[in-house]
This record gives C-alpha cells, sequence and structure tokens, in this order.
C-alpha cells in the first residue's frame, strides 16, 4: 500500500461535482443539452453528475480505442458511436481525465462535423503538466500531478473503476487486484 496514496476522497469528489452540476444549469437555463460520456470511464462522473443538474438533459454515449503511438498517437477508433444526431444540439462531452488531450481533441473534431449548436467538454481530472495539444476544458474537476490514478471510473487493465475515490499508484505493477484494501483505505480516510 505504501506506493498508492489516495488523492480525492469520496466526499471532496462529490462536493467538486455538485460544483460543476451548478455551473451547467446556470450555464444551460432554459436550454436541454446533451451529454456525452466516453466510455466507459466517464460513467460513475456521468451518473453522479446528471442527477444533480436540474435541467432537462438528455445523455447518450461514444466509446473509442486508441489507435496507438508515434504518427498515429490520438487517433482513436470509434468502437460504438452515438446513438443519435447531434446536429443542432448543445453538447457537453464528459470525460474523466484528460492527459495528453490527443483523445479529446480527436474527438472533438468528429463532433463538431456533426453540426452540434455547441460543443463544450467537462472533464473530472485534468493532468495538464502532460498536455500535448491545448484543449479547452470549459467544466474542470481537479488538477492533478502527473501521477497515474485509479478508481471512480479510471482503471489499470479493467479493473478499478469500482472504487468510490481516487487514488495515485507511482507503479502500476505494485496493483494486484485487491480492490478490497484500496476500497477499505478509502472508506478509512472518509
Ligand atoms: P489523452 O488522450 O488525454 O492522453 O488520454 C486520455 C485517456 O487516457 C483517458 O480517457 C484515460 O483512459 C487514459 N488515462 C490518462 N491518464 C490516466 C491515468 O492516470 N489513469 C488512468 N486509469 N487512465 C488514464
Amino acid at each position: 500500500m505504501s506506493e498508492i496514496g489516495l488523492l480525492l476522497t469520496p466526499a471532496r469528489i462529490a462536493g467538486r461535482v455538485g460544483e460543476l452540476a451548478r455551473e451547467i444549469e446556470r450555464d444551460y437555463a432554459g436550454r436541454s443539452p446533451l451529454l456525452v460520456g466516453i466510455l466507459k470511464g466517464s460513467v460513475p462522473f456521468m451518473a453522479d453528475l446528471v442527477r444533480e443538474i436540474r435541467l432537462p438533459l438528455r445523455l447518450d454515449f461514444i466509446s473509442i480505442s486508441s489507435y496507438g503511438s508515434g504518427a498515429r498517437a490520438g487517433v482513436v477508433r470509434i468502437l460504438k458511436d452515438l446513438d443519435e444526431s447531434i446536429a443542432g444540439e448543445d453538447v457537453v462531452l464528459v470525460e474523466d481525465i484528460i492527459d495528453t488531450g490527443l483523445t479529446v481533441t480527436y474527438l472533438l473534431a468528429n463532433l463538431r462535423a456533426r453540426g452540434p449548436a455547441s460543443l463544450e467538454v467537462c472533464a473530472l481530472l485534468d493532468k495538464s503538466v502532460r498536455r500535448i495539444i491545448e484543449v479547452p476544458i470549459r467544466y474542470k474537476g481537479f488538477d492533478i500531478p502527473d501521477e497515474f490514478v485509479v478508481g471512480y471510473g479510471l482503471d489499470h487493465d479493467g479493473l478499478y473503476r469500482n472504487l468510490r475515490g481516487i487514488v495515485g499508484v507511482r507503479d502500476a505493477g505494485s496493483l494486484d487486484g485487491d480492490i478490497g484494501s484500496l476500497a477499505d483505505a478509502i472508506t478509512g480516510a472518509g
């Protein structure tokens, strides 16, 4: 456990998610935004965020996988596209974390080409020190240091998304799949 540090408690996340919801409520008052979540990392964030927003909003999800590195870094393949057209919609793209910015930049270009009325980014975490392309993040939860994090949607090898808080992991190899002790550490810290 020594290599793992609790970065964000469930209470801190909940508090900030509530604040982001108030901002979105204010900005989209009188409108009906479409929140687009990027699967699978955005699921817990999206679920908590939308339940705090008192607007007639709708949801859709897109699933992507990245193609790789080098010249093709940031080129993503769409595994599951949106169900509906976004033409004329006020779209908020909801992402768990922005790291290099390549994924979201690609997706923004893809979505913009579909003619939404507006398109903004809402990201829970911003690892801005790693940024390669500047991303306009309209709604940002937390700035975090250059550390690999898991929990609250963020995974390692598909695991740990179901943790209620977010932990930083110095060495991802030290994660052994023991979700129980991590969950206990998060609960113990409040
Ligand atoms: P970007 O294209 O901005 O570099 O990458 C964004 C994606 O990389 C995120 O959606 C996420 O899947 C993954 N990612 C970046 N940093 C982390 C991290 O610290 N932890 C986890 N679990 N995934 C990350």
